[in-house]
């Protein structure tokens, strides 16, 4: 374990302080089925699944080759108990890797819950102390599992059956940088899986800052599947990177009705523009993709098809036709009330929906806070 983060751990031990991402509110569905049942861990030789775990807004990537297995993160606190479960449903027992990209709450938050359920071999996260509650808790759990903590170098090849990685970031420039300026989505492990002629490409939440450090370190990045950096936020996935991955799938994982409005416009637009699918987990739930050295094949949830930019631009366009009618869409489960344009208001359950037809007062005197998307 870093020294800095034992130090902190023991220092700021009674410090309450709020969760790592600002005001995260995971999306109550968040809900996280398997398709697999019985409790064998089965041998997948020959090939590599990956599974992006619907953990509403957060990150949570499962990746299996031969009977080898490694977690990218786990999800929200609310949700490490299903991060689990589904794994054991799985019939796994043991992760020969454990990734914690960074410190914030949706990406670290179920890590605690893995840690104490699982026979866990290498241990990686960045180098830097951070004192929130959540964080102390993966800390803790460390401690009781007698687990070190090895620290990403960039262009470290690890080996994960038939699979390899190879870490990407944080690179030595940036990790001071951010670590000066408590940038922690700027100090996210990225890495890039490889397996025969097939790559993936995921990078926690950072942002244009490390993409463009990724990219200058030379590392091959060519991908033909990117995580997009930080939930599909505008401020990842800058053009020089995704250049450079150049993937013909891209993935989101975000919750419904998220208050960030992620994935950003912006971001999907540019994707658009590239040609590049866009698979959601907040529309499709968990995503399974698995390669077999060339080929990689899709299972994307419930029967939902793969979503475009330009789909969901349709689908947006007829939200409006629904509600026109109204002064206002509520949310009954983030308790968030929006223009009847916005753009999360496709995306919101129908079954949380209420029209409402009055004033702005009456709706915040009922209880309900204004999107910071549509600024109502
Ligand atoms: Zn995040
Ligand atoms: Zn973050």
């Amino acid at each position: 374990m870093p020294l800095r983060a034992v130090l902190s751990f023991f220092l700021c031990a009674f410090l309450l302080s709020a969760s790592g991402c600002t005001g995260i509110q995971p999306s109550g569905s968040g809900s996280v089925s398997s398709g697999d049942e019985g409790n064998t861990l089965q041998d997948i030789s020959g090939t590599v699944k990956v599974h992006f775990i619907d953990v509403g807004q957060g990150d949570s990537i499962l990746i299996q080759s031969g009977k080898e297995c490694m977690l990218v993160d786990a999800g929200t606190n609310e949700t490490g108990a299903e991060v689990v479960r589904y794994l054991k449903s799985l019939g796994i027992s043991r992760l020969a890797y454990l990734i914690g990209t960074h410190p914030h709450e949706d990406h670290i938050g179920g890590l605690d819950d893995v840690i104490h359920s699982f026979d866990i071999g290498t241990v990686i996260m960045p180098d830097v102390s951070h004192t929130t509650r959540t964080y102390e808790d993966v800390l803790d759990a460390l401690i009781d599992k007698d687990l070190k903590v090895t620290k990403p170098v960039p262009g470290t090849v690890y080996q994960l059956g038939e699979a390899s990685f190879t870490i990407l970031s944080p690179t030595e420039e940036v990790e001071q940088q951010a670590a000066a300026a408590g940038d922690l989505n700027n100090l996210s492990v990225g890495l890039r899986l490889t397996f025969g002629s097939n790559a993936f490409v995921m990078c926690g939440d950072a942002e244009a800052l490390s993409e463009e450090a990724i990219v200058e370190s030379g590392l091959i990045l060519k991908a033909d599947v990117l995580k997009l950096g930080h939930h599909g936020s505008s401020t990842s996935t800058c053009d020089s990177f995704l250049q450079a991955v150049s993937p013909s799938i891209a993935v989101v994982s975000c919750g419904k009705d998220n208050s960030y409005g992620h994935p950003h416009r912006e971001t999907m637009d540019k994707l658009a523009a590239e040609g590049i699918t866009v698979y959601r987990t907040d529309e499709q739930g968990t995503l399974t993709a698995t390669s077999d050295g060339s080929v990689i094949t899709w299972n994307t949830g419930s029967g939902a098809s793969a979503d475009t930019g330009i789909l969901s631009d349709e689908s947006v366009s007829e939200g409006k036709t629904i509600a026109d009618n109204n002064s206002y869409v509520l949310n009954k489960n983030s308790m968030k009330f929006h223009l009847p344009d916005c753009s999360s208001v496709e995306k919101m359950k129908e079954s949380n929906k209420i029209y409402f037809d009055g004033s702005r007062d009456e709706v915040i005197g009922m209880g309900y806070a204004p999107c910071s998307q549509c600024n109502p």
